[in-house]
């Protein structure tokens, strides 16, 4: 595969911060659209922060119409990427099978399933057969209903952003790595440029797709946006027999599970119950974000999934991916112009669906730079935060509890999940 060459920073109309998967996502797609003289500057390297960590579950099964919507949009751009650009995103539609263990949940699968075929998916409730026949490997006798959705699947979350950064980059975006973007400079209401380093650009419009570090970029100039940055992590077995890479995604919400197959292993994560944050004011501008597998939590997962699948108990784990994925108070992305600052522009707060929704994200980021956006585009403004009259402490709280209701019961009030 062709690497994406590296240009030098430089003055460009349009400047990207953040090369993983939204922001590649968006030079893609504004590329597509007429927009001129882009360039992405990152940090490090693309796909080197939270994209790379991510285990690239592609779920269209959403709580709302608009997601579902969203998402299908999405899994339309990886199916036809390849054929589009050239360059894969090694998309596997295995299909993925949500099952439920508890009586109430039922009941929540059948909201679910409504909601999808309102926006034209595709899904269905699986016999007891059916289910052991797809997912041979489990032992199902404990599900009480098995929602299928055979569009679903997964991507490989460095080869989406590749793929994203390759196609841009044929159509002309540039992409500077190893350059940190520490200043942004704004004159008369206007963002005029940004500073790398030394060096100052001149840019008429910044987009600031820069991920578990949006927040410290707005507030280089002086925006605060609550982009909370909260622990997330799986790990992958060595290989486990009856599993392949054409196995459905699995989601098992009663268990608070997830889990797939790579390659021949078992990728499985979770949701804690009490996750871990980051108070987002102290999250510095090109500031390491490590995180250390947390052995405790991990092997929680695995405990909770022998249930269904006793052969993880033995299997010796291969690698743990783990990151800082953003969210959001409310559980809605944080997507377009802020406000009384022209030419900055967010794409952030994922809430966790950055690598799935990216594509779909994408063309939200270009829609609500357009002149009319839609009711929903309108209502992921940054505006709903600005000015500032939240708390910070109550922000970060409500923010980790969106982490922790992933796939709680009740639904949380959230309308975005
Ligand atoms: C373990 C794990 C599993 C996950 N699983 C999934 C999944 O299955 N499906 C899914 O959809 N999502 C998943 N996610 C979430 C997903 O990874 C994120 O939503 C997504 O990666 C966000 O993309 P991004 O481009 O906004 O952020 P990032 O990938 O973090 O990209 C932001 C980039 O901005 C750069 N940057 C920051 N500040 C600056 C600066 N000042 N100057 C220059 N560059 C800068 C950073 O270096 C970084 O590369 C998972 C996350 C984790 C951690």
């Amino acid at each position: 595969m062709r690497e994406v060459p590296v240009a030098e920073v430089r003055d460009a109309e349009v400047t990207i911060v953040g090369g993983g998967a939204i922001g590649c996502a968006v030079a893609y797609v504004l590329s597509g659209a007429g927009y001129r003289d882009i360039q992405v500057v990152e940090q490090g390297e693309l796909a080197g922060a939270t994209s790379g960590q991510a285990a690239g579950l592609v779920g269209q099964v959403r709580a709302t119409r608009e997601r579902c919507l969203l998402a299908r949009s999405s899994v339309a751009m990886y199916s036809r990427i390849e054929q589009e650009t050239g360059y894969t995103a090694d998309w596997r539609q295995t299909g993925s099978v949500r099952i439920a263990t508890r009586a109430e949940r039922v009941a929540e699968f059948q909201a679910l399933a409504a909601t999808a075929r309102s926006a034209g998916l595709e899904v269905d409730f699986l016999s007891p057969a059916r289910l052991a026949e797809l997912c041979p490997m489990l032992d199902t006798t404990g599900a009480l209903a098995a929602l299928w959705c055979p569009t679903d699947g997964y991507v490989q979350p460095t080869s989406l952003v590749m793929a994203y950064a390759r196609a841009a980059r044929d159509r002309g975006v540039t992409f500077a790595t190893h350059a940190t973007v520490t200043g942004l400079s704004v004159a008369r209401g206007a963002v005029t440029g940004v500073r790398i380093g030394q060096r100052a650009v001149s840019t008429d419009l910044v987009i600031n797709a820069a991920g578990p570090w949006a927040g410290a970029l707005a507030r280089l100039a002086g925006v605060d946006l609550p982009v909370v940055p909260v622990r997330h992590e799986y790990f992958v077995t060595e290989p486990v027999t009856g599993w392949h890479a054409g196995v459905p995604v699995l989601r098992i919400p009663d268990l608070r599970l997830y889990a797939r197959a790579e390659g021949p292993g078992i990728l499985c994560g979770g949701w804690e119950p009490d996750g871990l944050s980051l108070d987002p004011r102290e999250v510095a501008i090109g500031q390491e974000l490590a995180v250390s597998p947390d052995w405790d939590v991990l092997s929680g997962f695995a405990a909770g999934l022998a249930g269904l699948a006793p052969a993880v108990t033995g299997a010796g784990v291969r690698a743990v991916f783990r990151g800082f994925p953003a969210f959001s108070p409310d559980g809605r992305f944080i997507v377009g112009p802020v406000p009384g600052l022209r030419g900055l522009v967010m794409a952030a707060a994922c809430n966790a669906h950055g690598v799935s929704g990216s594509a779909g994200l994408a063309q939200h980021v270009l829609e609500s730079l357009q002149p009319d956006p839609s009711p929903y585009v309108r209502s992921l403004s940054p505006q709903r935060f600005l000015p500032r009259t939240w708390d910070w402490q109550i922000a970060r709280d409500q923010a980790k509890q969106v982490y922790q209701d992933y796939y709680s019961l009740p639904p949380p009030s959230t309308p975005d999940r």
